[in-house]
This record gives structure tokens, C-alpha cells and sequence, in this order.
């Protein structure tokens, strides 16, 4: 079966390596990068756009919004951003400030006035937006979160601290004024403990998609009701996206390796044998074919363009102009060169 990876990162500055696992390890036809300039440095967009140069017809990249330390972020700023993102030869519009341990530090709601140009900009344009809204429940009390969580600083325990509820309010908040966005809300948007609230949100917005990135406690969640699950992929498998956050490194952060992660998902979602995978045991939902068929390429390839972006070099330089201020000078000298290696490889 063909296969898609919409939901991949780079970490370590080293986008061949994402490049080699996702073709020959997993096969995939193409990739969705996504960048993280607001966790892994300022300069990771760059980073991201490495994979778009090395691999042309195959890496779509999505790229973050950059924040200053001293100069505050505003709507006119996040406007030019993403215009600029796009000129430059981005895919779309990466959202990662409504995971907890980002918005605690950014402090910036989803649904106030530095975002709101840019989303009004965002759905008259179609631009696609993958966005990272929320964390699984348990991370939100010391009790309940698992250790990785923990390990990660991951915790949603502290000052400045949004609850869960205040992020979804956040984010419907923004789809119900622009109901059209084309938005993929990662990890299933953290409903897999609330299975109507996610069909809520499919039945409210028309363009919008829930991808399937782990999360492990989504895999655990399906398997815990598999009727409940087997017929929710079933109803909505036009609106489902597969991704697996996979990195630049063969090892992950939370599920040790990538190949775990890839055995979670296959093993619940295509097999309906009982299984252990990672720390989870269950019994997979062995959808029906046409609903594989849907979650791992055909939706994805419905959303987004037939092959990725050209990178502009004009509109990149414009784009790295813009953006080099908001950062500190070891972030400036690896843009730089970044720049450099990309636009020597046009
Ligand atoms: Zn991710």
C-alpha cells in the first residue's frame, strides 16, 4: 500500500537522515516536514527546507512562526510571517504555541489579536495548517502523567500554565470564525479519551482534518473500544491523516525508536491480532481496506498540492531578512549558513 508521512520533524539538522529512513526504511512516497522554530532553535525552518532542497518532488515543508525575545509578537508580524513563508517556497503553516509547555512561555492565546491576520489570511488562501493543539489529559497532574511526559518537561503543571480547556476553547474559538481553515489538528487533537468531541469538531468544519500522529495513548485508547473506533475510521475516513512525527535520528524521544512507533500504528490500525508493541497490548482494528487506503495516502494526497513547492531564492532571502533580527547570534550565524548551503543547492 502506498504511503504518505504527513507529520515528520527535524531535529538535529540533519535532513538526510529523515530522508534515508522515510525512502528506504518506510517506503513512504512523500513527506510533510514540519518545522518547530518556536522549541528547536530559530533557526530550524531553515533546517526544515534542507529536506525540500535535497529531495525536491518529495519533502512538503510547513514552517513556524519566529519570535523575538525583546520585540512582542503582533497580527501585523504574524501576517507578514506567513506571507512571507509562503513566498519563500513553504508548503504551509506549522502551529505548535497551544502545546502547553510553548504557550506557557509565549503566553499568547490562539484566538486573540496576533493571530487573527494571519488565520483570516490562512483561509482565504487555503493555506494548509497542521497544528499541535493540546497534550493527552493525564500530562495536566504529577499523579497521572506518564514518566516520559515528565522526562520531556512535558508536565502541564505550573505558573502560566493553560488548562486543557482553555486551549480547545481557544482553537474552536478560531474555527468558528473561519470555519474554513484548512487545518489538520495533530494527535487526533487529544480526543482519543472523548471520541464525540472529535466527531463534533469533523461534523462543525468542513476543511478540517484530524491526523493521526501518535500520541501512544491513542493507539491504547482505539484499542480500549474497538467497535467505538473501528466505526468512527470507518465514518470518517475521508477526514483522517497519517503521520508518525518521525525525526532525524533513528531513535525517538518518547517511544525509543522510530521503527516502534511505525509497528504501533500499523499493528493497531491495518492487523486484528493481539499484540504488544512498545509498552501498549491490544487487539488491532484490522480496518477494511479502502479505509487504509484513505488514512495512509489518500487524504493526504487530496490536501496538498501535487508536488511540493519550488523554494524561490529571492523570496527566501526576503523571508531570512525578516526574520534573522528576532534571533540571538548563534541562531543568526546557523541561518546564515543555512541560507548559503540552500541556495548554493537551487
Ligand atoms: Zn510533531
Amino acid at each position: 500500500m502506498i504511503r504518505l508521512d504527513s507529520h515528520t520533524h527535524v531535529f538535529y539538522n540533519n535532513a538526510e537522515e529523515l530522508l534515508r529512513q522515510s525512502k528506504e526504511e518506510y517506503g513512504y512516497e512523500k513527506i510533510g516536514v514540519m518545522g518547530l522554530s518556536c522549541y528547536h532553535g530559530r533557526q530550524n525552518n531553515l533546517e526544515c527546507l534542507r529536506a525540500k532542497v535535497l529531495a525536491p518532488d518529495y519533502a512538503y515543508v510547513y514552517g513556524t512562526m519566529v519570535y523575538g525575545d525583546n520585540a512582542p509578537a503582533t497580527g501585523d508580524d504574524h501576517e507578514k510571517q506567513l506571507r512571507l513563508m509562503l513566498e519563500a517556497g513553504f508548503d504551509g503553516w506549522k502551529i505548535l504555541e497551544s502545546k502547553p509547555s510553548v504557550y506557557q512561555k509565549l503566553q499568547i492565546p490562539l484566538d486573540g489579536e496576533v493571530f487573527e491576520k494571519a488565520f483570516a489570511f490562512a483561509e482565504e488562501n487555503a493555506v494548509r495548517v497542521t497544528w499541535h493543539a493540546g497534550d493527552p489529559a493525564p500530562f495536566w497532574s504529577e499523579e497521572t502523567a506518564p514518566e516520559f511526559a515528565v522526562r520531556n518537561h512535558w508536565l502541564c503543571v505550573g505558573e502560566g500554565m493553560p488548562t486543557l480547556r482553555q486551549i480547545y476553547t481557544q482553537v474552536e474559538n478560531v474555527l468558528d470564525r473561519h470555519p474554513h481553515l484548512y487545518a489538520s489538528l495533530a494527535h487526533l487533537y487529544f480526543t482519543s479519551d472523548d471520541r464525540a468531541h472529535a466527531e463534533r469538531m469533523l461534523e462543525s468544519y468542513p476543511n478540517l482534518n484530524l491526523d493521526l500522529t501518535p500520541g501512544n495513548e491513542m493507539y491504547d485508547n482505539f484499542m480500549k473500544d474497538r467497535q467505538g473506533w473501528y466505526n468512527f475510521f470507518c465514518k470518517y475516513s475521508s477526514r483522517l491523516i497519517y503521520g508518525t512525527d518521525m525525526v532525524d535520528s533513528v531513535s525517538d524521544p518518547v517511544f525509543g525508536s522510530q521503527s516502534a512507533i511505525v509497528d504501533l500504528v500499523m499493528k493497531t490500525l491495518c492487523e486484528d491480532k493481539t499484540f504488544t508493541v512498545w509498552q501498549i497490548t491490544g487487539q488491532g482494528l484490522g480496518l477494511p481496506n479502502d479505509v487504509q487506503e484513505n488514512l495512509f495516502h489518500k487524504n493526504y494526497e487530496k490536501l496538498i498540492a501535487q508536488n511540493p513547492k519550488p523554494i524561490n531564492k529571492c523570496g527566501l532571502e526576503t523571508y531570512v531578512e525578516y526574520v534573522l533580527p528576532k534571533m540571538n547570534q548563534e541562531e543568526q550565524r546557523k541561518t546564515e549558513a543555512l541560507l548559503l548551503e540552500i541556495e548554493s543547492k537551487l
